[in-house]
């Protein structure tokens, strides 16, 4: 049997190269609190994703949570449960309420029509999530927000380089956090990253990270430990240099899935967005039983039995975790709960051969054919 395939694969730099990259971290001793490495990716962050301030985390679930202890806020926070479980455990970490609103059957991001319903005098923010690297309906949470007086956090962990009408993603809302983890497109091993606009907000930022130390006796705030080391920002130098040329890697995969599933009744693909330069981070399908004849578990099963790792993401929606049991209710996003079991995402990573996505699509086709 082949080589097992994994959903996904971290890209790493030339060993020598990180080995170069780190060289000076034993003449300098310094290891982290916002070492020289920090300031420099830093510094590239801010250019590459083109906004106008960026601040360096452990990784994307603080940048989430810090994020809304940054801007202190209090009450219901109106959000998705078709995400990674750090959008809302962060919601939740901060003693707030998650209001889940459903996501839009199309490209899964929220449904900006069911969120003016779900506002009460209690909701301080919306935190949408841009899933898949699919852009959120940007203009109207805009509106809503500023109607309603309502902060907006988004996870952009999936949207990383991202471009939406020749701006960066991470300009839009009042923050947007990204996750810089192993499995992202960009990563620094674990890591984070959050954009923003205000300058008291990454003061806030700044402090949280270090335990809420404003200066050596003034400990201003209940922070956490949030800070990225050296090595990580050591890594991101390095595979920053590399990014371009493995998204374009990861778009030759990506088209190659889109030539052979296009076409297959049954089969749904992930929308190409307008106004969108996408960053490939994920190769998303929906099935639909009733004309593939297949259904996602079915499918998930197979392509285990072949030695290929595929990802039921996300499966179970956050709303239905048993953490949550008694307290929220799936069902109340009926769309997502769907989606949720019919979804499958697929490997993708820069160095997948077209050969083994060829092996994954035939595979799918063929047990489909069988039924
Ligand atoms: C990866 C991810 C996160 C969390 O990021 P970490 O860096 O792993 O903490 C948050 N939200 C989404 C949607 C993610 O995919």
């Amino acid at each position: 049997m082949a080589d097992k395939i994994l959903v996904t694969r971290s890209s790493m730099p030339p060993l020598e190269e990180y080995i170069d990259e780190i060289r000076d971290i034993w003449d300098t001793h310094r290891l982290t609190n916002m070492g020289p490495k920090h300031k420099a990716l830093q510094k590239k962050l801010q250019e590459y994703l083109g906004v106008e301030q960026v601040d360096l985390l452990t990784n994307g679930h603080m940048a989430l949570e810090l994020s809304m202890q940054a801007l202190q806020l209090q009450g219901e926070v109106i959000t998705t449960p078709f995400t990674f479980a750090s959008t809302t455990h962060a919601i939740v970490r901060n003693g707030l309420t998650p209001v889940f609103c459903d996501i839009n059957p199309d490209d899964f991001t929220i449904d900006v029509t069911k969120i003016e319903e779900l506002i009460t005098d209690r909701t301080c923010a919306i935190v949408p999530v841009h899933v898949y690297g699919n852009i959120c309906d940007i203009a109207e949470i805009d509106r809503i927000a500023e109607k309603y007086h309502l902060k907006v956090i988004y996870d952009a962990a999936h949207a990383f380089g991202e471009r939406y009408k020749d701006r960066g993603v991470g300009n839009f809302g009042d923050v947007s956090c990204f996750s810089f983890h192993a499995t992202k497109v960009f990563h620094t091993i674990e890591g984070g990253a959050v954009c923003f606009h205000d300058n008291a907000f990454g003061n806030s930022i700044r402090d949280l990270k270090n335990f809420g130390i404003h200066g050596p006796e003034i400990v201003e705030a209940v922070g956490a430990n949030a800070k990225m080391n050296e090595f990580c920002a050591a890594m991101g130098l390095c595979n920053l240099r590399y990014l371009e040329a493995e998204i374009a890697k990861r778009k030759v995969v990506a088209e190659r899935y889109r030539e052979r599933l296009n076409h297959i009744d049954g089969i749904r693909l992930n929308p190409e967005q307008m106004d969108v330069i996408p960053n490939y981070a994920y190769f998303p399908v929906v099935f639909d039983k009733n004309v593939f004849k297949a259904d996602r578990d079915e499918v998930f099963d197979e392509l285990e039995r072949h030695g290929i790792g595929a990802r039921k993401y996300f499966y179970p929606i956050t709303n239905d975790f048993k953490c949550f049991q008694g307290i929220y209710d799936a069902a109340e996003t009926p769309i997502a709960l769907d989606i949720s079991r019919r979804i499958l995402t697929l490997p993708l990573y820069a160095d997948l051969a077209l050969e083994d996505v060829d092996r994954i699509c035939d595979i799918i086709l063929n047990y489909a054919k069988r039924l």
